[in-house]
């Protein structure tokens, strides 16, 4: 590409966000501890299911000093409703590690910001860039689809090869007056025009698009079959005492590691080891559970494809066993302690007349 066409598209894309950015709160900001929590945030989560979290978790952590004063446990039930809790475990060891070393600062420096612990490469680029518009470029999917778009790029997206190629490519087409405005025009376009099925004719820069020159467009960018689903049963343990619920820590067990949850056990076909695993609670039951609920849709986590029952037991004697990680909760507050959108669902499912020929 020529540096004449570069500078072109370069204004375009400028011209073109300025017009059409979404106001998103996060996006009106420069402060990049804000930046960062929406970075981590919008990793594995969309825009819209993040927002209400979002400004909840910053209305409760405006700083990096609350979230590092703060403690896990809080935390995580802030989290709640976005999942994949090493996220907020990983941002509140960050904010403690800026506290502790860097004076509560957020540095301007690549190699200093990427020794803060949860903090990659794409995160540190977005605040440094966003924040500081520092020319660092940023290489997030939507930005990946569009620059293969515009670029013709042929390879296999998900391999590690690829993945350098076009962080190189990223890096040579950064406009580095503008880099903050620039990485958002291009995440934006991604997530509003060039889509998996591309709107060309209202793309700014569609003259000089190489895949749709070629009508390419659906073809790029070439990616290999995603993970096939497995398919599991996920069992949980509903134990009700004098108006409270027992919940479970356990970072062996597959899924929850971080929070505490309804205790649950995993079937399914050909499951390897670490799904098997049974939590110690198991071997202490009174009685033997009994299914009582079964939630009508399935549930997704990462590649799993979830039925999700809930069986009844007892378990008096826990109470003066005293076992480490286990509480008692009110069963209103379940779905403040086990910060799963899991809880909500399982609590309609057995509050529902459809459940009561279990009883
Ligand atoms: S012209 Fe189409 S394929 Fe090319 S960047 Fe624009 S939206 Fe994407």
């Amino acid at each position: 590409m020529s540096i004449q066409n570069k500078l072109i598209i370069h204004q375009k894309l400028l011209d073109w966000f300025k017009r059409n950015h979404r106001k998103l709160i996060f996006r009106e900001t420069k402060n990049p501890y804000h930046i960062w929590v929406s970075e981590v945030m919008l990793q594995q989560t969309r825009v819209n299911a993040m927002l209400v979290s979002y400004e909840k978790f910053i209305k409760k952590f405006p700083d990096i000093s609350s979230l590092a004063n703060s403690n896990l446990e809080t935390v995580l039930a802030y989290w709640k409703g976005l999942g994949y809790y090493s996220r907020a475990e990983n941002l509140y060891k960050g904010a403690r590690y800026v506290m502790e070393n860097l004076e509560g600062e957020i540095p301007k420096d690549l190699e200093k910001i990427l020794q803060i612990p949860g903090i990659g490469k794409y995160t540190a680029s977005a605040i440094l860039s966003i924040s500081y518009n520092l020319p660092v470029a940023v290489l997030d999917g939507n930005v990946k689809r569009v620059l293969s778009r515009l670029f013709l790029f042929q390879g296999d997206i998900k391999k590690a090869s690829s993945e350098k190629y076009l962080q190189n490519l990223a890096n040579e087409f950064l406009n580095p007056e503008n880099a903050g405005d620039h990485n958002q025009a291009l995440m934006e376009l991604g997530a509003l025009i060039c889509i998996p099925k591309p709107n060309c004719v209202s793309c700014p820069i569609s003259a000089f698009c190489l895949a749709c020159s070629q009508d390419l467009q659906n073809q790029i960018p070439i990616s290999k079959k995603e993970k096939e689903k497995l398919f599991i049963r996920l069992n949980f343990l509903w134990i009700e005492w004098n108006g409270e619920v027992l919940l479970t820590l356990d970072n062996e067990r597959r899924f929850f590691k971080k929070i505490y949850a309804l205790p649950f056990w995993i079937e399914g076909k050909n499951l390897s080891k670490d799904y098997l695993y049974k939590e110690k609670i198991f071997s202490l039951l009174e009685v033997p559970p009994k299914p009582i609920a079964v939630l009508p849709n399935k549930h997704s986590i990462t590649h799993h494809d979830i039925e999700v029952l809930v069986y009844k037991s007892r378990l008096e004697k826990l109470n003066f066993l005293k076992l480490e990680n286990t509480k008692w909760i009110p069963v209103s507050e379940l779905e403040f302690e086990f910060p799963s959108s899991l809880a909500k669902k399982i609590l309609k499912s057995l509050n529902s007349s459809q459940n009561l020929f279990f009883q």
